[in-house]
């Protein structure tokens, strides 16, 4: 009996300690944002988008969903914590590797392509996806070709390799607007600001597919280039990577990647590539 109560005791202290470790915020010591026992009871924070349907998206009741969601709440129970110890923060394009090196996250599972350039400042595991960057027009646009996108005002995201793209080869001659978000960009070609969006097929698919742009835009369905989704880290944090990798192909062997690619593709119609074998970056 005495035991017992002694037992209950030390249980309630060491709930307490790990809540307080959980609570405390950033104590400078570099666990990234989240309790460094992982499974210990304290919180994970991860970065998605807020805006992305069928990718990652807050909705309005506060839920999260997509395809992100799904990868990264699949990765958060394999390091040890449950869904309802994840704590989602909005990484919008050109905040991603800032977010990282300072350890506002763990890790960030938001349409994030692995490049070499983003490979100086941030560790990737995956790839977990392949896109392509492709076009998105009203549905009656005379645009089809990125030729036809010259003098034509195309809206991309500021931090994204879409936008890079665009500049560096596929249509250089194109009035670029860069905005913060995909939404953004979205809002003004629906207005008639833009004449294009571009980005992710991915991306652009589920956005097409929602209740209210319904009929209004057409997908190109041009291969622009080769995303290879990632998932970020801060840099040197091997140790994350390799578990986060071995997540990854377990949630490939174990069926919850295909479930998790039709739940939220399957109403955007969209034509999703196999899963990558991890490491292989297609260039
Ligand atoms: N996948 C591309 C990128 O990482 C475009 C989508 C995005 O901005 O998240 O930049």
């Amino acid at each position: 009996m005495k035991l017992r109560k002694v037992t209950a005791a030390a249980a309630a202290a060491l709930v307490l300690s790990l809540t307080a470790t959980a609570c405390g915020g950033d104590d400078g010591n570099g666990d990234a944002g989240s309790d460094s026992t992982a499974g210990g009871g304290g919180t994970i924070k991860v970065g998605i988008k807020y805006d992305q349907p069928g990718l990652g998206l807050k909705e309005a009741g506060g839920e999260f969903s997509g395809f992100d969601v799904d990868v990264a709440t699949y990765v958060a129970k394999e390091l040890g914590y449950e869904p309802d110890k994840i704590e989602f923060v909005e990484a919008k394009s050109a905040d991603r590797e800032t977010m990282l090196a300072r350890g506002d996250v763990q890790f960030i599972a938001a349409t994030y392509s692995i490049t070499d350039e983003r490979k100086q400042k941030v560790d990737f595991a995956g790839p977990y996806l392949l896109a392509h960057q492709d076009l998105l027009t009203k549905a009656d646009s005379d645009i089809t070709e990125a030729t036809d996108l010259n003098g034509k005002k195309l809206c991309s995201v500021t931090g994204s390799t879409s936008a890079q793209n665009v500049k560096d080869e596929i249509a250089p001659k194109a009035q670029l607007r860069s905005y913060g978000t995909y939404s953004e960009c979205i809002a003004g070609l629906q207005s008639g600001a833009v004449d294009a969006v571009t980005t992710d097929d991915s991306i652009l698919a589920g956005f097409a597919a929602q209740e209210q742009y319904k009929g209004q835009f057409k997908l190109a369905g041009l291969k622009l280039s080769n995303e290879n989704y990632g998932i970020g880290v801060k840099k040197g944090d091997t140790e994350t990577v390799n578990k986060i990798n071995a997540a990854l192909e377990k949630m490939v062997s174990d069926g919850a990647w295909d479930t998790a690619v039709k739940e939220n593709f399957g109403p955007a119609n969209y034509k999703n590539e196999p899963a990558p074998k991890i490491g292989d970056i297609k260039s």
